[in-house]
């Protein structure tokens, strides 16, 4: 039986380098950067206001206070989005507002609220308050410069960096391909929600689940129909599948009955198993195969839990590698416990937990593997080691599938 690092190595080895793609930037977030983006412009692109107020030169302003006030001449305006008028003289002022751009000769602006207009056609400006120079400007190329690195290849794309893609020019960008996920459920006892129940039928539910992990690591999932537990069904759905897909997902039938044909039906229809088995708990008896031209087959057990923990541990970071992203880890995060928890086994347990914005960990319910509440209550995983207890209090590691 492989260790869970094994496992992930092998299957990382075997995915496929990763094509690239230009999108529109509105559809760009979440995407893994293929190329390095750099900046084509300063940002800001020019000196500009930081508040509604004055350009003045600061020196004229020496000793302005509210018992006495400075008056400059008022000699120009410029609204946002226009260009700066001529040079702005010795004692005189131009009204500017937040995002201006600040015209020559001035060195500071002064907040219209430390200021006073007489009279409403009034050519002049009384200055309540003294300015340092540069105050309330906002230079070219502080924030980010002409040419620097806005985000590297492998990065995924964050709503802020959009923005700051969309600020320095970008209408579209290069990101990794998003692999096509065929989702195949086995088991004979498996039935379509809304349909109704035979005796000893039960709903489908891990499609679902996979699909909408599937799509939150920027996967595109296709669900399949429902396969019975019969070889030759077996054998023809996953080729079919392997015709439209890039990787298949199935679940259930890779157990050691002899009703799970997920295994034979696959090498027979032409894949190559790699690995079957890793030493972790819930999901022990995961495959994963090769099928030629660099697909991939992820075989989970059919029970829910053990296929969510091995998706996100095996399924997870292959998918997001085969955009070409260079971390593929689960967030952590550290938390509390308020109750023990324990391992009495000897297989690494992935224990669903409830963590709160306060970072206290419980359990999230009762841990069996075809436990749906504990799986739909939490909001995380921790991973116990084999033989362990853990009391209250102790310190953990929360992995925080997004
Ligand atoms: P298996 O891995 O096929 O032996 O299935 C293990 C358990 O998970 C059995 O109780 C199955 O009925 C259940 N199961 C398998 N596949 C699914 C599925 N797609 N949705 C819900 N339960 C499933
Ligand atoms: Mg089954």
């Amino acid at each position: 039986m492989l260790e869970l690092e094994d496992a992930l190595g092998r299957v990382l080895a075997a995915v496929p380098a990763p094509a690239a793609e230009r999108v529109p930037l509105g559809q760009a977030c979440g995407r893994v950067l293929a190329e390095e983006a750099r900046a084509g412009l300063d940002l800001p692109p020019f000196d500009n206001s930081s508040v509604d107020g004055y350009a003045v030169h600061a020196q004229d302003l020496t000793g302005a206070t509210l018992q006495s006030p400075v008056r400059l001449r008022l000699v120009g305006k410029v609204a946002a989005g226009e260009p700066a008028p001529g040079n702005v003289g010795p004692r005189e002022c131009v009204r500017l507002f937040t995002g201006s751009v600040l015209p020559s000769g001035a060195n500071a602006v002064v907040m219209q609220e430390d200021t006073r207009i007489e009279a409403a056609e009034s050519t002049e400006v009384s200055f309540l308050d003294f300015v340092k120079p540069w105050e309330n400007v906002r230079f070219r190329g502080e924030d980010v410069r002409l040419g620097a690195t806005l985000a590297e290849s492998g990065r995924a794309i964050t709503p802020g960096g959009l923005a700051l893609l969309a600020a320095t020019g970008y209408a579209e960008i290069t990101v990794g391909r998003r692999p096509v996920v065929g989702l195949l459920a086995t088991g004979s006892e498996l039935q379509e929600p809304g349909a109704g129940l035979a005796p000893g039928q039960i709903y489908e539910s891990n499609r679902f689940a996979l699909a909408a992990l599937t799509e939150r690591v920027g996967g595109v999932p296709r669900v399949l129909p429902l396969v019975t537990d019969v070889l030759e069904p077996t054998r023809a759905a996953l080729a079919d599948a392997f015709r439209q897909c890039d990787a298949v997902v199935t679940s259930g039938g890779v157990s050691v009955g002899e009703m799970d044909f997920v295994k034979r039906a696959f090498q027979e229809a032409g894949g190559t198993t790699e690995f079957w088995r890793v030493a972790v708990k819930p999901g022990r008896p995961f495959v994963f195969g090769r099928w030629p031209g660099g697909k991939l087959l992820f075989g989970l057990p059919g029970n829910p839990v053990s296929a969510v923990v091995t998706f996100l541990l095996l399924v997870r970071p292959a998918l997001l590698r085969w955009q070409g992203a260079s971390d593929v880890s689960l967030a952590s995060c550290p938390g509390v416990l308020v109750e023990p928890l324990s391992n009495p086994g000897d297989r690494r347990h992935f224990l669903r937990v409830k963590v709160d914005a306060r970072g206290k960990v419980s359990s999230a319910g009762a841990q069996g593997s075809h436990m749906l509440s504990s799986l739909a209550g939490a909001n995380g995983l921790v991973e116990l080691p084999p033989r362990t207890n853990w009391p209250a209090g102790a310190i953990v590691q929360v992995l925080r599938p997004d």
